[in-house]
């Protein structure tokens, strides 16, 4: 079997569709290799030989053959060899998972560095201080990642070796009144290489290895081990990427960035990431190495003056610097681009005047640039309209639905300094200063944001919960900048007039100083930090002009129909604006609990006979005339779908002793009374008890008064010239003759009220299904419906027999072991629940073709359930105002998906 993948000088085993078996970053690195852009020469361990290595603490028998040959491979192309005395050439070991797993895993730079090859590296750079500081920092790699991570070998006297060796320079500058790095010369280099492998020796109780192939070795294992390591774990939950799917590993020869003046590393975006801004964009350090750019240590010099921000703008560009040098990476960023079809994420390296291309990955953006670049790059002809639609995920529109910052609440704000904008939106919550806090009070329900000098993938955990992010250190491609806009997060990175006393919990910003728990309101679109807790606002969809083309495109696609859940005429506006074309589900009985109507209401349930109780429901009469008429108005001349009220009764008793006195005065019955009647309405099981239709069927005039008031309603907005669409929807029908019953009830109240009115409007009967008899009987109860509703909570709830109410003791758990795969709930089980709604929708339109059917349970503003909606053919789903938007693309989506 093929284990290693070469790539180099124009050649590559592999190319970018091979993601799976290469990763991400293999897969990419052959990929621009064959493109003919310079790749520095190397080859990929596959991800078969981690999942091998995983399975059986060995590797596969044919590695050690397969990598030898491909050592000699790379030596050829660059001429150099592997543990040559005079001609040494160093390696990089790095993983490369599928999907790109920022930080999570380890990396071993400057492989190859021992007694015998050093002095071939100083001549052929003809700088040695270059070379002992390679040397001291593949010493701090390699002791910390593979001789104490990997091999665990335990560090005597509590802390790391990382850090003792920190020390050890430190202490070295200190001594010497040296204040960076920078001062050391190379003999002091030289002489902390000595200290760093006694301190190795001495503290791991281990030689450092001082032979090239036992440091590839060891470097190779620690990276294919390191897929399992606690972090990359943790990631890998938080993104749902699974644990059999290993990285593979890319072995590639080093090319430097810090062999002085001439040399340089770098990242940039093709296009900016966080608006989505058509503008080669990205950041540049000089004689720098590696990871320095993104750990954000120094505050980088932008790419161009369009990347130039308020911290480096006294920072000299590529473009000045060396216009040759940009001028071939934008030839190379545009040839990207062009081949990618995609924003891309660029890694680049110059060693003495020499461009090499380290990376290419699609770029991680924030919602609001990934619509601008799927519209844009659509406008530009480089995709289609379908790939654009594709582009686009649902968490992409709900990130712009978003927050932001009240700009007159900013206005009054104290300012109390600013940073790089790497996370648009607002924030604002308590101030913690380590991940583990932030995670603490977010279960305390608190929101807080997480204040760091600079991130690492230690913190992903506190960062996924935190309402927004802040570090002191770091650029726009950062650890928390690169992480935060994958997720859509706020967040402020840089912020260079922030220092953190974590000893006592506290910040100093610009002369203030703030405790743990102290308020602070981040805009991650300006970069500006405020004291205190400043309202935010909703953002304002309608001005966005590529999300708007974004959803012309949609609905252009789509073939369902998006409805909105609704109960209130701002609601319905609401659901409308984000492109409703009605409403799918009004639920009555929230209207029922405003003072003025309550006690009616209770008067009615609290009857004990029927002449009392239409005394008492007719009283609810003119509010419950006045809601509908507010709705069918803002939704006309869309459908309507009204459902007659459903929860079981005594959800509207007093419960308090107090709010039975009130009733009693109010009504000038005995408190005993009361308490009586409220007993005889308790059940065990009030799901499955006297709710839905059951109701309607026993009390009539419940029915009767909420028909008249939609028929009164409807006949007055049509003299008014509107054009209203009333669905009458009877809730928990199990059987046909509970809906016959129901609608004779409806009907004759639509014709009395068009007798009185002296006019005639339309307006259809229908049902929701919700129990799987409903679904079993389709066909018998479509024979006197106009419409299905499938109720999906209902339904889940009967078809699983979990409680709605109670499946939260439990449920977690089923997930965690993986007994059930998602929560029903919220994305529907398709092959359960999923068979009856099939059922349902075949047996309903077998007897009545022109059936409309359409969804309005929870599941209606799920992606996946709307997948699986529009491939059993509903007509529409309804889901709440503010997924209307994730639903119209959803549902595009799902068009062109059942298509391909
Ligand atoms: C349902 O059951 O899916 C539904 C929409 O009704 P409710 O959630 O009000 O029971
Ligand atoms: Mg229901």
């Amino acid at each position: 079997m093929k284990f290693i993948y070469y790539f180099g000088d124009g050649q590559a085993d592999g190319a970018v569709h091979q993601k799976d078996l290469l990763g991400g970053k293999g897969a990419n690195l052959a990929e621009m290799t064959r493109l003919g852009i310079p790749v520095p020469p190397g080859f990929t361990l596959t991800t078969k030989v981690c999942t091998y290595y995983m399975n059986n603490g060995e590797f596969p028998s044919q590695l050690k053959n397969q990598l030898m040959k491909s050592l000699l491979r790379i030596e050829a192309a660059m001429d150099q060899q592997f543990d040559s005395a005079s001609n040494p050439l160093l390696v990089s070991v790095r993983s490369g998972a599928r999907k790109s797993m920022p930080g999570m895993m380890e990396t071993v730079l400057n492989v190859g560095l021992t007694s015998k090859t050093l002095p071939g590296l100083i001549q052929q750079s003809g700088d040695e201080r270059f070379v002992y500081d390679s040397y001291r920092r593949l010493i701090t790699m390699y002791s910390d990642v593979v001789m104490e991570k990997t091999l665990g070998l335990k560090s005597k006297g509590g802390k790391g070796i990382r850090e003792k060796l920190e020390l050890i320079l430190e202490d070295y500058k200190s001594t010497h009144n040296y204040t960076i790095d920078a001062d050391l010369t190379a003999e002091d280099l030289k002489i902390i290489s000595d200290r760093y492998k006694n301190c190795v020796k001495d503290i791991l109780g281990q030689d450092f290895p001082d032979d090239a192939t036992t440091q590839l070795w060891g470097a190779i294992t620690a990276v294919f081990k390191s897929w399992n390591g606690k972090r990359a774990q943790a990631y890998r939950r938080i993104e749902n990427i699974p644990n059999d799917w290993g990285t593979a590993v890319n072995v590639q020869t080093m090319v430097f960035g810090n062999m002085g003046n001439d040399s340089a590393t770098g990242v940039a975006f093709t296009r900016n990431p966080a608006t989505g801004e058509n503008q080669f964009y990205g950041e540049w350090l000089i004689n720098a190495q590696g990871e320095d750019v993104v750990a954000g240590i120094r505050t980088p010099n932008p790419l161009n003056q369009y990347s130039t921000t308020s911290e480096s703008l006294n920072l000299p560009s590529l473009e000045k610097v060396n216009p040759k040098i940009y001028s071939v990476l934008d030839t190379v960023k545009t040839r990207l681009e062009v081949h990618y079809h995609d924003m891309q994420d660029l890694e680049f390296t110059i060693q003495k005047g020499r461009l090499w291309m380290l990376q290419t990955r699609t770029g991680k953006r924030n919602g609001a640039a990934a619509i601008r670049i799927a519209m844009d790059m659509m406008n530009e002809g480089l995709i289609s309209e379908d790939e654009a639609l594709l582009r686009i995920s649902p968490e992409n529109i709900d990130e712009i639905m978003h927050d932001t910052v009240d700009p007159n609440a900013e206005k009054s704000g104290l300012l109390l300094g600013t940073g790089l904008p790497a996370g648009p939106g607002g924030a604002t919550g308590q101030i913690v200063f380590t991940a583990e806090d932030a995670e603490d009070w977010k279960k305390q329900g608190k929101r807080v944001i997480l204040v760091r000098n600079e991130t690492s993938p230690e913190d992903v955990h506190g960062m996924h919960v935190a309402s927004g992010i802040l570090t002191a250190k770091g650029g726009m491609t950062s650890h928390a900048a690169l992480v935060a806009r994958g997720w859509g997060k706020c967040c402020i990175v840089g912020c260079s007039v922030l220092t953190i006393d974590s000893k006592n919990k506290s910040l100093h910003i610009n002369g203030t100083i703030l405790n743990e728990g102290d308020w602070v309101t981040l805009n991650g679109s300006l970069g500006n930090i405020y004291k205190g807790e400043l309202s935010l606002k909703k953002p304002d969809l309608e001005q966005n002009k590529y999300f708007n083309k974004l959803m012309i495109v949609a609905d252009q696609k789509k073939e369902l129909g998006i409805r909105t859940n609704a109960d209130s005429p701002e609601d319905a506006m609401q659901g409308r604006k984000f492109g409703a074309e009605g409403i799918g589900l009004c639920r009555t009985e929230h209207m029922f609990f405003e003072p003025e109507r309550i006690s009616p209401m209770r008067e009615m349930i609290l009857a004990n006979n029927q002449i009392s109780r239409r005394k008492a429901v007719m009283k609810l009469l003119p509010f419950q005339r006045d809601d509908f008429y507010g709705i069918l108005k803002a939704m006309a001349p869309h459908p309507v779908t009204i459902r007659l009220l459903d929860p079981p009764l005594h959800e509207f008793l007093p419960h308090t002793e107090e709010q039975i006195e009130k009733l009693s005065d109010e009504m000038d019955i005995q408190k005993s009374e009361i308490k009586s009647r409220i007993t005889a309405l308790q059940e065990s099981n009030p799901m499955l008890g006297h709710r839905g239709c059951r109701l309607g069927i026993m009390y009539p005039e419940i029915t009767e008064m909420q028909s008249r008031a939609i028929f009164e309603a409807t006949a007055k907005l049509v003299k008014e010239g509107e054009f209203p669409l009333p669905e009458v929807m009877i809730p928990l029908v199990g059987s046909a003759p509970e809906l016959e019953n129901q609608k004779r009830v409806v009907n004759q109240l639509a014709k009395e009220v068009m007798q009185n009115e002296g006019i005639n409007f339309e307006y259809l009967v229908g049902t929701m299904i919700e129990l799987p008899r409903a679904c079993i009987t389709a066909d018998k109860i479509a024979e006197h419906a106009q419409f299905f509703s499938f109720g999906t909570n209902d339904l889940t709830q009967t078809t699983f027999g979990f409680s709605r109410d109670d499946m939260g003791s439990f449920m977690p758990q089923y997930i965690d072991s993986q007994i059930i795969k998602n929560d029903p709930f919220q994305s529907i089980d398709q092959s359960g629940v999923g068979e009856l709604v099939k059922l349902g929708v075949q047996k309903g339109r077998s007897s009545n073709s022109k059936l409309k059917i359409g969804i309005c349970g929870e599941h209606g503003g799920d992606p996946e359930s709307i997948a699986f909606f529009n491939n059993v053919g509903l007509d529409y789903v309804s889901c709440s105002p503010f997924r209307v938007p994730i639903a119209r693309l959803a549902a595009a989506q799902a068009t062109i998906k059942s298509n391909l």
